[in-house]
């Protein structure tokens, strides 16, 4: 029976899984080990909904302490600068898998022209806008959004909620793993101390100090999908640019680069292959396109890929020690938030004594998620035509989608029907098929059945776009709802049910 956790980490997944851990068990004791001298890895500031729906609805954390600690803003989407449109929005709400009642077809067969206002997301980023706007003037915050968090902040936010509810922090650096009968069973500090547990997380980062390292569990690559292994990272002070409440990723020649928003900094980071660009061609073209970003830009390296097994004897690894998928869609919170989820539920259901049957589905879940977002970011690059430089036209010939052929065929013949998620290569991908969808209409990807709308349908389909339009015309912007959120008066929908309970 698991009574003592240790979590060697304290990213935002060691953070997030001992969290998740104490809150929903308390009973066992969870116990984190960090360097401060090896630190965090410092970027990871996008999210998707997945993470504040984890954050206040799963594990119940005051919305006012993590918004006034943390200072998010709202991430709607992302704009992509991609494919022959040159732009287009993808939201975390339906656009093109959604359909309106007066009309005989999904969204997604009037968007062949026109890629916009298909849902209110949709508009509110046309708009710059972050949410409706009430009758009362404030903001109405529905959870189709995301954040955009500076990962220090997040950071420092998730150990004081850690510190709160009774986790235990030690500052140490591992320099080995003690090996028992079950897996490890001790780590050992450089300063010799010896730390027990029953069970580790191994939350170190892409040291993988126990799963990698200490059980050398083999990696799978994804690099004949995903080339980028490398990014160039700078931000600057906000002055006058207006926060956008969406992420940008904009081609570029080697790569992407992303935009996010912070509320007093802009956040740049240029994503490329090592293959195609040096480090300092790719921190030149970044520093072309953002002028303001500081003159020698942070390199970061990174593999794309995951262990085969995520849990191997008494160890489960989450976050970068688990696995890594290039940043395109920024899904790697969202990754540690639902393995997270999916251990603490494990251990619930099992009375945490769980079984070696457990740990498979485990490792088949986790395996499984991680090719998930692989085929996905895949599909962006394979379909990308923005720019024809050598290595897009690698992209475009070599990216290995073989797992989309299915998909890739019914969407040939069949068009942007919600039928194709019964063709997608995972039927209950983290995407759903709006994400796929969104993919192959905004890069005009041609279909052979044709609708052709009435001029009765199309006035409808007009009529919507346009009551969705005046809607986010009138919306309310970034700014002025972190006003409205920092208000006295303001009362989070939270607030009567949700205080952090103190367990020591
Ligand atoms: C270029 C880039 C962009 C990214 N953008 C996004 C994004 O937009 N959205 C997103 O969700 N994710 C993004 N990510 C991923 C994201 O940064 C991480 O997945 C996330 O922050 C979790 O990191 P971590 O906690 O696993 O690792 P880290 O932050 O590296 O933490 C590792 C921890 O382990 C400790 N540690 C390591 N070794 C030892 C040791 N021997 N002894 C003691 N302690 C040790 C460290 O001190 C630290 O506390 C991005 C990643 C990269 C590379």
């Amino acid at each position: 029976m698991i009574k003592h956790i240790l979590v060697l980490g304290a990213g935002s997944a060691g953070l997030i899984a001992g969290i998740s851990l104490k809150r929903k068990i308390p009973n066992i004791t969870v116990h984190i080990v960090r360097s401060p001298e090896i630190g965090v890895i410092g970027v990871g500031e996008g999210t998707t909904p997945h993470f504040p729906a984890h954050l206040f609805d799963y594990l119940g954390i005051s919305r006012r302490h993590f918004y006034t600690h943390a200072a998010p803003t709202w991430k709607l989407g992302v704009r992509f600068l991609w494919g022959p449109r040159g732009s287009f929005d993808f939201t975390f709400q339906p656009q093109l898998d959604s359909q309106w009642s007066d009309l005989p077809m999904a969204n997604g067969f009037y968007c062949d022209g026109e890629f916009r206002d298909a849902s209110l997301p949709s508009s509110l980023m046309h708009h710059g806008k972050a949410f409706a706007r009430q009758p009362d003037g404030s903001p109405d915050l529905q959870p189709f959004h995301a954040l955009h968090i500076e990962n220090k902040s997040l950071v420092e936010t998730l150990e004081s909620v850690a510190r709160d509810i009774g986790i235990e922090f030690t500052d140490g650096k591992v320099a080995s793993a003690e090996r028992g009968p079950g897996g490890i069973a001790a780590v050992v500090l450089e300063d010799r101390s010896r730390i027990e547990a029953d069970f580790f997380i191994d939350a170190s980062g892409f040291r993988s100090e126990l799963l990698g390292k200490a059980l050398e569990e083999s990696f799978v690559s994804f690099d004949r999908s995903l080339f980028c292994d490398r990014a160039v990272v700078g931000g600057w002070e906000r002055t006058v640019e207006p926060i956008l409440p969406y992420t940008i990723a904009e081609t570029m020649d080697s790569g992407w680069a992303w935009q996010i928003e912070h509320e007093h900094h802009i956040n740049r980071g240029y994503v490329y292959a090592s293959q195609s660009i040096s480090d300092d061609q790719a921190a030149d073209e970044f520093l072309r396109k953002n002028p303001k970003a500081p003159k020698s830009p942070r390199v970061v390296k990174f593999r794309s890929g995951c262990h085969r097994r995520h849990w191997v004897e008494n160890v489960v690894a989450i976050g970068n020690a688990g696995g890594f998928v290039e940043p395109l869609e920024a899904t790697a919170l969202m990754v540690v938030c639902s393995h997270a989820k999916n251990f603490v539920e494990m251990l619930l259901q099992s009375s945490c004594s769980p079984t070696p049957t457990m740990r498979d589905l485990y490792n088949e879940n986790t395996f499984a998620a991680w090719e998930d977002i692989r085929d996905f970011l895949a599909l962006h690059y394979r379909l990308n035509t923005a720019k024809d430089t050598p290595f897009w036209r690698h992209c475009r010939e070599d990216t290995d989608i073989s797992s989309l052929a299915p998909l890739l065929k019914f969407y040939a013949e069949n068009g942007p029907t919600g039928l194709c998620r019964y063709r997608l290569p995972k039927p209950t991908s983290a995407f759903t098929v709006e994400g796929f969808l969104v993919m192959l209409v905004g890069n005009r990807i041609p279909y052979d059945f044709k609708h052709s709308p009435t001029a009765a349908e199309l006035k409808i389909w007009q009529a919507h776009r346009a009551s969705l339009d005046a809607t986010a015309r009138n919306g309310i912007g970034v700014r002025e709802t972190l006003a409205y959120i920092r208000h006295p008066a303001w009362q989070w929908h939270d607030e009567r049910t949700m205080p952090v309970p103190r367990t020591r």
